[in-house]
C-alpha cells in the first residue's frame, strides 16, 4: 500500500545461501554478513532480522549510521563491525554500545584509547593492516609503535581482529597482487603474534577470496554479495563450478524480487508515436501497459527502448523513454493483461526470469552498484 513497487525477500533462498556458504567455508570459519549499502539494496532492517532467523550473529557495515540501523533490529550480543569510516563522536557511541570498528592508523588508535579511558569501557577493535591495496591500514613501519600503544593500554582495547582487504580477488588478473598481499599479511600477522598481540579473529576474505582461495578464509570471512545470491564475478562463479564439479547449476539463489503492477492498458493506432517525443513509433496496432516505476526508482534511463519486464510470466519490452516515474511496455503479444496484474522487474515469474545480471548488462552497471542503488523508499517484504 502507498507504493508503486515492492521488493520481496525470500527467506528460503537466503537460508539456502547461508547453508551453502557455510558448507563451503567449513563450520570452523565464522561468517560475518556484510550489510553495507543498505544490505546491497535489500534493506538493512528486514535483511538483518531475516539473517538472524537463519542463525547469523555477526554483521559488517561500512559506517556508524549503518551500524545503528543494525543495532536497532539485532538481537542482544550480536557482533556488529564497522569496516570503514567512524568519526570521533561516533567512536564514543560505538564504545558505549560495544560496537566493533576498524582501526587503521595511529591517530585513530590514540583517539580510541583516550575515549575508552574517559568512558572507562574498553573498545573492541579490528587492526587493519596495509598489505598492498593502498587504501587504509597500518604499514610495516608503524608496527613497532602500534604494539607499544596496545601494550601500554591493554585494559582499554579488546583486539577482536587483525585484518586486511584484497585488491580484487574476483579476477585472476590480480592473482599476483592478491597473493603478495596474502603473504605480506601472514608475515605482519606473525610479527604481531610474536610480540604478543593475538586477536580473536584473523580475517581477510570477502566473497571472492573465500570461494577461490581456501587459505585466505582464516578465522572469519566477510561475505556480502554471495549471501544475496550473486557471484562477485563470472570468473569466480566458473572457477567455483569447475572445482566443485557442479556443471552450470548455480548453487546460490537470488533473495530479492522486485515487483510492481500494471497501472493502465490501452491500444495505440499504427503510425502513432508513444510517450515523449519520437523515440518510439508504433509500426503496428500496439497494445501497451503503463507501469508506475521509472528512473526515480532505480529503473535506469538507459533501459529506454531496451529493457524488459515480466507480466503473466512473459517478457514485455520497454518502449520509448523511461520516465521519472513510469515506463510503457509493449503487451501486444500477451493476452489478457489487466490493470493490477503483477509486473516483475527483477526476479522470476512463471518459467521466465529477469536476473540482475541481465538487467545489469542492459544498463551496464555492476551487480553491486545496481543492487545498492535500489531506493530505500521501496518497501521490503519477506516471503517464504
Ligand atoms: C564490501 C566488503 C566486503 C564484502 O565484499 P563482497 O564481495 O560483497 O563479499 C568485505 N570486506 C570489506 C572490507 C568490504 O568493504
Amino acid at each position: 500500500m502507498f507504493n508503486t513497487s515492492t521488493i520481496e525477500l525470500s527467506k528460503g533462498a537466503l537460508k539456502s545461501n547461508y547453508s551453502y556458504i557455510q558448507k563451503v567455508i567449513g563450520k570452523n570459519v565464522k561468517l560475518s554478513t556484510v550489510v553495507k549499502g543498505n544490505a546491497y539494496g535489500h534493506g538493512i532492517e528486514p535483511f538483518v532480522k531475516l539473517s538472524q532467523v537463519c542463525g547469523i550473529n555477526h554483521f559488517s557495515v561500512y559506517s556508524a549510521d549503518e551500524a545503528l540501523r543494525v543495532l536497532t533490529v539485532a538481537r542482544k550480543h550480536t557482533d556488529i563491525m564497522i569496516m570503514g569510516w567512524i568519526d570521533d563522536a561516533e567512536i564514543d557511541w560505538a564504545i558505549k554500545k560495544q560496537i566493533q570498528f576498524y582501526v587503521f592508523d595511529l591517530e585513530r588508535l590514540r583517539k580510541t584509547i583516550s575515549i575508552s579511558k574517559r568512558l572507562k569501557i574498553p573498545a573492541r577493535i579490528h587492526i587493519e593492516l596495509e598489505t598492498g591495496m593502498n587504501r587504509t591500514g597500518f604499514s610495516e613501519r608503524n608496527i613497532g609503535k602500534l604494539v607499544e600503544l596496545i601494550k601500554q593500554n591493554k585494559e582499554n582495547l579488546i583486539i577482536e581482529g587483525i585484518c586486511t582487504h584484497y585488491a580484487g580477488a574476483e579476477s585472476i588478473s590480480n592473482y599476483v597482487r592478491v597473493h603478495n598481499q596474502f603473504e605480506k599479511f601472514e608475515k605482519m600477522f606473525m610479527e604481531l603474534k610474536r610480540k604478543g598481540i593475538v586477536p580473536k579473529y584473523k580475517h581477510s576474505a570477502s566473497s571472492a577470496a573465500a570461494m577461490t582461495y581456501p587459505e585466505m578464509r582464516m578465522d572469519l570471512v566477510r561475505i556480502g554479495i554471495l549471501c544475496y545470491g550473486f557471484w562477485p564475478s563470472p570468473e569466480t562463479f566458473i572457477d567455483h563450478l569447475t572445482k566443485k564439479h557442479l556443471f552450470e547449476k548455480d548453487p546460490l539463489k537470488r533473495v530479492l524480487k522486485w515487483t510492481s503492477i500494471v497501472m493502465s492498458t490501452k491500444t495505440v493506432k499504427m503510425g502513432e508515436f508513444i510517450g515523449y517525443g519520437n523515440h518510439y513509433l508504433a509500426e503496428r496496432k500496439t497494445r501497451i501497459a503503463v507501469i508506475p516505476i521509472g528512473y526515480a526508482h532505480g529503473f535506469s534511463r538507459s533501459l529506454s527502448n531496451n529493457g524488459k519486464v515480466l507480466i503473466k510470466g512473459r517478457f514485455a519490452p520497454v518502449i520509448g523513454l523511461v520516465n521519472m516515474n513510469l515506463i510503457i511496455v509493449d503487451i501486444t503479444n500477451l493476452k489478457g493483461v489487466r490493470r493490477g496484474d503483477q509486473v516483475v522487474i527483477i526476479g522470476k515469474q512463471g518459467k521466465n526470469e529477469i536476473s540482475v545480471a541481465s538487467f545489469m548488462q542492459m544498463v551496464n552497471q555492476l551487480n553491486y552498484e545496481l543492487l545498492s542503488r535500489l531506493p530505500e523508499s521501496i518497501p521490503r517484504i519477506v516471503t517464504k
